[in-house]
């Protein structure tokens, strides 16, 4: 079940006598795109070029590349890329036309001086990747939930967890499956837009120039809309804002950093120290991470697909603190500790080894419970 760190993964043949390396970066793009792979790294390392894949969070090693192949693979890349090819001391970033490799979306590139060699990281975006609300993989009892607090045009919806759990894309889902029940104005505050979601106004943050969260949400609020989401909430005045416009007749939905459902509650109240107006305005906090799910297509025996480790595709993990009555009190009364979670990550687990939907290692990994 382990990914394999040695021999070159399955399926792993790089043209590699070309003279122009045009067919071999191709050849590597799409082999990496195929694997739905989110980054693919190159690292010289002295005489030769260690290729490694982003799958599911983890990163893999699927192969080398001998040393003059690699330089101008290398070279290709960021010829490509419209880098400089001859710098290597410095960082550099840049974009691979999508059509220029026969993929479907750009490619990001960012360059990097290691001691042992220059470092490539290529991001690759897919098109297909938005889930719906019912592909999100949430267990019965939370998609329910979820579904009755949407319909509620006031109070706010806040999402934690760290960068890379989800929170994205469980919110552009959210929002697809508002606008499939009722066609409401949506206005979004980004740091960046992500993707663009058909049919709401997403705005993005430009700090630099002065466009904050909080400017961005005081004008907003003037631009009439039902539903505002939020990027971030990262300082007292967004915090402010927020919780106005949810006590003024919006669904605010956003996400805030914090390790916990109660954490965000403690947070939100050191943001705001109103624990009145938090109690009030809080209906759901959702505390996310993702972890790998067993292959479907080996069922987790290990196959080509999932480069035999037993392991493709992610599902979420998580926790749900509905705030009813008593919790109300509890947030008042700053009485934290009361605040157990609708649905725990104990839950979560025995639903997801229940269903046979990722292993125990799996879990154990992200030391939740
Ligand atoms: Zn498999």
């Amino acid at each position: 079940m382990q990914p394999l760190s040695d021999k070159p993964a399955p399926g792993w043949a790089p043209p590699l006598d070309e003279q122009d390396a045009t067919g071999a970066v191709e050849w590597l793009l799409q082999f990496a795109s195929r694997h739905k792979a989110s980054d693919v790294h190159l690292q010289l390392d002295r005489e030769m070029c260690r290729v490694q894949l982003r799958l599911d969070g983890v990163l893999v090693s699927v192969g080398e590349l001998p040393g003059e192949a690699a330089a101008r693979i290398l070279g290709r890349v960021k010829y490509l890329a419209k880098l400089k090819t001859y710098v290597e001391s410095l960082p550099q970033d840049g974009r691979i036309a999508g059509a220029d490799v026969g993929l479907a979306s750009d490619v990001r590139v960012s360059t990097y001086p290691a001691v042992t060699g220059e470092k490539l990281v290529l991001r690759l975006f897919y098109e297909a990747d938005q889930l719906t609300f019912g592909q999100l993989g949430f267990p019965s009892e939370v998609h329910t939930t979820l579904e009755q607090q949407l319909a509620i045009r006031s109070g706010m919806i806040l999402l934690t967890g760290p960068a890379g759990s989800g929170k994205t894309t469980t919110i552009y889902a959210l929002l697809q499956r508002l606008l499939e029940t009722d066609a409401c104005h949506v206005i979004t505050v980004e740091d960046p837009v992500e993707r663009v979601v058909p049919g709401i106004m997403q705005t993005e943050i430009d700090p630099e120039r002065g466009l904050t969260f909080a400017k961005a949400l005081k004008h907003l609020l003037r631009q009439d809309p039902q539903v505002l989401v939020i990027g971030e909430i990262r300082d007292e005045e967004t915090a402010a804002m927020a919780l106005r416009a949810s006590m003024t007749g919006h669904l605010v939905i956003a996400t805030l950093h914090a390790g916990s459902c109660w954490g965000v509650v403690e947070r939100l109240n050191a943001l705001t120290d109103d624990p009145h107006l938090v109690a009030g305005q809080l209906r759901l906090i959702l505390n996310q991470r993702l972890v790998r799910r067993i292959c479907t297509d080996c069922s987790g025996s290990g196959c080509g697909s999932c480069f035999d480790s037993g392991l493709q595709g992610r599902v979420p993990h998580l926790e749900m603190l509905r705030v009813d009555e008593s919790k109300r009190e509890a947030i008042v009364a700053k009485r934290l500790a009361k605040l157990a979670p609708t649905f725990s990550f104990e839950q979560s687990r025995e639903h997801l080894l229940g269903q046979a939907l990722t292993s125990e290692t799996e879990i154990n990994r992200h030391n939740l419970t």
